[in-house]
């Protein structure tokens, strides 16, 4: 594992579960992303897991072999950096699709992992297409994994079946690479895909810097006394722009505060304290990776990530805070996944849940038209107007997506 260079490029890991999210991202970063022990006993990544690899090249090899992640070419010379992706491991769970579009929204690509050993598609093989359809994700590899299990035929047709379940999606024009993340086969055709198909975002240096809140933490260990504490911790990515150390930021909607029996959001300002990018302490931070930014709140705010789903940015630079919005809505035609049934007009009155960046609120339908409709939110998001929401209906005993929103002015 490589690289002292800050990832500059997020690439979603979607697929089914059990098809090799996590041993993909494994295999070329050298890091696990299921941390978690919860997430190890359910053997499911319940949180985005970010791990960060840095694609190398050895210049005397041909295509495909000269793509690496090894500091060291077969040769014995050294590899040469070509740039460090940051891979989001979205969870495979079908409880858990809000999880996975708040992580697609901060997703410049995707690579959607199908094995070669089941039938095409698997339920989450579908939903997560569609989540990706959804947010405009465009930029994809399909990594066929698993081909180690399977003969020539069986992969072939496996193949087939990728084909025609991708035609008219916006995976339609996808390479498919055959790997085996287990055994380590491909590897090298996989990054050619990648650093071929899921280029570097041009980013607008001047832009005022926007970071999409994911996680908070309290990093301070119990009965750490006060002048020992270390200030709240925010965990996220910024979408644009560049934060420095000692910058001022807010933080919308801020926190909740109560008030008469009244719930209300009070916008939050902060100092930057400490940065953290690719695993390193840095001065600036760019769009590009998981980044954390220790601040100087009091960690009792950002605890158990309460202030996850927020924006920050420079105090007065952030877009409108939302406690009811009008949408423009698209409706799938039927639901996804399995017994899918058709999607019927959304009525008023009805709860719907929304995810709107790295936010997910539950609001009430208080009007429904043709093509849009109005919803009066539990908790309020901060969003553009133009902002995509993914919008998911109660079904049975989950949520299901059932189509897109457009954020009216
Ligand atoms: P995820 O749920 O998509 O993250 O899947 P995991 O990475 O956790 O993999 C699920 C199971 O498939 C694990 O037991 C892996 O060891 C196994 N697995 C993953 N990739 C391969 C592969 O290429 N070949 C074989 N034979 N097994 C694999
Ligand atoms: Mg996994």
């Amino acid at each position: 594992m490589a690289g002292t260079q800050q990832p500059e490029v997020n690439i979603g890991l979607v697929g089914h579960v059990d098809h090799g999210k996590t041993t993909l991202v494994q295999a070329l970063s050298g890091s696990w992303t299921d941390q978690h022990s919860e997430e190890m006993k359910r053997g499911i990544s319940i949180r985005l897991g970010y791990a960060d690899a840095t694609f190398r090249e050895c210049p005397d090899r041909d295509e495909p072999e000269r793509y690496t992640v090894e500091e060291e070419c077969p040769d014995g010379t050294e590899s040469k950096p070509l740039r460090t992706v940051s891979f989001v491991d979205a969870p495979g769970h079908e409880t858990l699709m809000a999880t996975m579009l708040s992580g697609a929204s901060l997703m410049d690509g995707a690579v959607l992992v199908v094995s070669a050993n089941e039938p095409v598609p698997q339920p989450q093989t579908e939903e997560h297409l569609m989540a990706l359809d959804i947010i405009g994700i465009e930029n994809i590899v399909i990594a066929q994994n698993k081909i180690d299990l399977v003969d020539s035929d069986q992969a072939r047709r496996n193949y087939e079946q990728i084909q025609e379940f991708v035609e008219g999606t916006v995976a339609e024009d996808a390479p498919v690479v055959p790997v085996s993340a287990g055994q380590e086969v491909n590897m090298d055709l996989l990054i050619q895909a990648v650093e071929e198909e899921i280029p570097t975002p041009e980013r607008d240096p001047d832009a005022d810097a926007r970071m999409h809140v994911a996680r908070s933490f309290d990093i301070n260990k119990p009965g750490t006394t006060a002048s020992d504490l270390a200030g709240g911790v925010l965990g996220g990515s910024l979408v644009k722009g560049e934060l420095e150390s000692d910058q001022e930021i807010e933080i919308r909607p801020g926190r909740e505060v109560e008030e008469g029996g009244q719930t209300e959001y009070v916008p939050i300002e902060t100092t930057i304290r400490s940065l953290q990018a690719g695993g390193e302490t840095v001065d600036s931070a760019t769009p590009g990776g998981l980044l954390g930014v220790g601040t100087g709140l009091d960690p009792a705010l950002t605890k158990g990530d309460a202030l996850a789903g927020r924006m920050a940015g420079p105090p007065g630079s952030l877009p409108p805070t939302w406690q009811q919005f009008t949408m423009d809505v698209d409706l799938l035609e039927r639901v996804v996944g399995t017994d899918g049934g058709e999607v019927e007009e959304i009525s008023t009155g009805e709860p719907l849940m929304m995810t709107v960046g790295t936010a997910t609120t539950v609001g009430a339908v208080t009007s429904a038209r043709e093509g849009e409709c109005e919803v009066n939110l539990k908790r309020p998001v901060t969003a553009d107007p133009g902002a995509k929401i993914a919008i998911n209906r109660r079904i049975g005993a989950r949520w299901r997506l059932i189509g897109l929103g457009t954020l009216q002015e």
